[in-house]
């Protein structure tokens, strides 16, 4: 009896051994870890692949110490100290290659002329035609793109403009900047966007315009808030600073309303470190935003009389011509790395639906490209054991795989009372619409705080630039938490 336990010990130190260190030689193992493989062939090959007791192996729970090796290499969450399921680095942002990328930024550096020019009107007309749009004008960022385009639309003191609350802070402070006041509409948690249905409710005698944000690079549903901004005869500016090249039924985000809005910041998909433009059909628009964007000096349709000087009220949004080289030079890739992103995630989408407790985002059905700037989905903690969001992404972060909680609700936080108190405020509206207490009540989005406050999960967008096997690493760490789940709360909670 005991002789036999020896004998058993021996063989499967030995396969221990053979498992921990010939990783990379031991064909079976190496076999398996090269073809990463999703949760259901794995379970397949575990079961196909029992003639070395590698299947048997694996399952086996209560233990000799050598098992507890086997269990720490491969199945113990990183959090606890096992192996992270990826180790390597993901790709790095933004992207510069200096034998392809340079030659132009050197060239208009070296010419001596940095203001704006030649090289920003390209950038300009390839942006236009990138986006199918007849005009682009580059300003110095996305927010006061939106500024701009929300002024020219003659947005400001008194009005209201309709908003989501799941957005960058930027789309609220551009209409704060205006004067006008946002009211805030609840998001549509399945697809992370302004929930249209919602729209009427909130529309007032005041309401002038519709902000509609395509955040996280997926697009909101703009036919249908197309329709409601014509029946009540609102502008629309679309926030599309996160959603370069994403379509509806093959017609790109930014030309739906009256005027679309780009970010082109560090972190975004096309980035020039800080950036922006306004695209448009609408050239009286057009000219209007130019001439704003240059201190309101005259600019084709809007003229004054001749030597009567500066004819718009404006301010000074003109960008670099380096910046624009550097944008020639980031536009190149666009293209290929948007279907990347796009070829990616929907991969990714498919696996991990079926982890229950994880539900990724929903494109609506007129969705025929997204940008991705975010890989989204949401967390239910109940179908993880009860183990919170936070400890979800710190056990997600361990496992070499980065992501974040996102967004805090913007309809409630302190800058809004700050607006409310300032003297534009106090004169522009009766004092009934500037209590707090009662705009926070009427602004409510109870949706949109479940959202920000326990579900949502990000990727980042360069994590999508990596391969499908990249894919499958996302997956099998989602897999290992929720197999782990129990373990990790009751570890961390320690
Ligand atoms: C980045 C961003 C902006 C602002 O763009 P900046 O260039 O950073 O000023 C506005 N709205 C959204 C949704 C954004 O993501």
């Amino acid at each position: 009896m005991i002789f036999r336990i020896n004998i058993d010990v021996v063989f499967y130190y030995f396969l221990t051994y053979f498992l921990i260190f010939t990783k990379d030689i031991f064909p079976v193992y190496s076999f398996f870890k090269r073809i990463k493989m999703n949760k259901n062939s794995r379970r397949k090959f575990i079961k196909q692949n029992s003639i070395l007791g590698l299947g048997t192996v694996m399952s086996v729970g209560a233990t000799p110490t050598v098992f507890t090796s086997i269990k720490r290499d491969t199945d113990i969450p990183a959090i606890l100290g096992g192996k992270p399921v990826r180790t390597e680095s993901w790709p790095k942002w933004p992207r510069w290659y200096p034998e392809t990328d340079e030659k132009r930024v050197l060239e208009v550096l070296r010419s001596g002329i940095w203001s704006r020019n030649k090289v920003v009107t390209e950038f300009e007309k390839k942006w236009a035609e990138t986006i199918g749009s007849k005009r682009s004008l580059a300003v110095v960022n996305g927010t006061n793109a939106l500024i701009a385009s929300l002024a020219q639309l003659n947005i400001g003191g008194g009005d209201e403009v309709i908003v989501p609350p799941y957005t960058f802070i930027a789309t609220v402070v551009a209409v704060l900047a205006t004067g006008a006041m946002p009211v805030f509409v609840d998001t549509d948690p399945e697809t992370f966007q302004i929930n249209p249905e919602k729209i009427e409710a909130k529309i007032t005698s005041r309401t002038r315009a519709i902000v509609p944000v395509h955040i996280l690079g997926l697009p909101a549903d703009m036919e249908q808030i197309m329709q409601i901004a014509e029946k009540h005869d609102l502008i629309v500016v679309e926030d599309a600073c996160q959603a370069w090249l994403a379509e509806i039924n093959h017609k790109k985000m930014g030309t739906f309303g009256n005027a679309g809005c780009f970010s082109f910041q560090n972190s975004k998909n096309l980035p020039i470190g800080e950036g922006g433009a306004i695209v448009s059909d609408d050239d009286d628009f057009m000219d209007r935003c130019y001439s704003y964007h240059n201190y309101g000096n005259p600019y084709g349709t809007v003229v004054g009389e001749v030597g009567a000087g500066t004819v718009i009220a404006g301010t000074k949004l003109r960008i670099t011509e380096y910046q624009a080289a550097i944008g020639l030079a980031q536009l190149k890739r666009l293209e290929e790395e948007t279907s990347i992103r796009n070829e990616n995630a929907e991969y990714l989408k498919s696996q991990i639906k079926d982890i229950r407790g994880i539900i990724p985002y929903k494109l609506y059905n007129n969705v025929t490209r997204a940008a991705f700037h975010l890989f989204p989905f949401r967390y239910n903690k109940e179908e993880f054991k009860g183990l919170s969001r936070e400890n979800f992404l710190k056990a997600l972060s361990a496992e070499g795989i980065p992501c974040s909680s996102g967004y805090a609700p913007l309809n409630k936080m302190p800058y809004l009372n700050n607006a409310f108190q300032s003297k534009n405020f106090q004169k522009m509206y009766p004092k009934e619409m500037l209590n707090f207490d009662a705009y926070l009540e009427n602004n409510q989005c109870p949706l949109n705080d479940k959202l920000c406050d326990e579900e949502a999960v990000w990727l980042s967008q360069k994590l999508l630039l990596a391969g499908k096997s990249d894919m499958d690493e996302i997956a099998q760490a989602i897999d290992k938490i929720k197999k782990n789940a129990g373990v990790i709360k009751n570890q961390i909670s320690k």
